[in-house]
């Protein structure tokens, strides 16, 4: 029972970590904030058509897309299957990495950095754009992973 709980821990830590992945994807290539969720700090969740500002169950992770049948609720226009693919492959990555190494530090630092390849890649594959100064962050925290330069104990 615990076992299953932690898993679904791991589950709904790579589903938000997905989610938050979205509103990067979305903003990194406009160069808009990416902060945006607490008053008066980026810019808040909204529909990247209408601009109209999103109430919190309308960007919660997977209820989101389950209730407003992959549509903005206000101008009806269909959320990009991307978001969907970013979320649930950080969901699925997530568990993945806590099935081979359990929750430690380790497992939140690689699922971490797991998801800035993953942002990477889906910006490279959609927007044809490649982040240099991301790239060689992610190379070198992976060169400093392998060598064991990091102290998980
Ligand atoms: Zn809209």
């Amino acid at each position: 029972m615990t076992h299953l709980l932690i898993l679904l821990i791991s589950a709904l830590y790579g589903v938000l970590l997905g989610n938050y992945l979205t509103t990067a994807y979305h903003r990194i290539p406009l160069t808009k904030p990416i902060n945006g969720i607490f008053k008066n700090k980026g810019i808040k969740p909204h529909c990247s058509v209408c601009e109209h500002e999103l109430k919190y169950w309308e960007y919660f992770p997977v209820f989101s897309w389950i209730f407003s049948k992959q549509r903005c609720n206000y101008c009806g226009v269909k959320v990009d299957k991307i978001y969907t693919v970013l979320e649930v492959s950080m969901m699925l990555i997530s568990i993945s990495l806590f099935a081979f190494m359990g929750m430690n530090l380790q497992y939140v630092f690689l699922t971490l950095f797991m998801s800035t390849v993953v942002l990477l890649i889906a910006l490279y594959a959609v927007y044809r754009r490649f982040y240099f100064k991301s790239v060689c962050f992610v190379v070198i925290s992976a060169a400093l992973y392998i060598v064991g330069a990091y102290d998980f104990t």
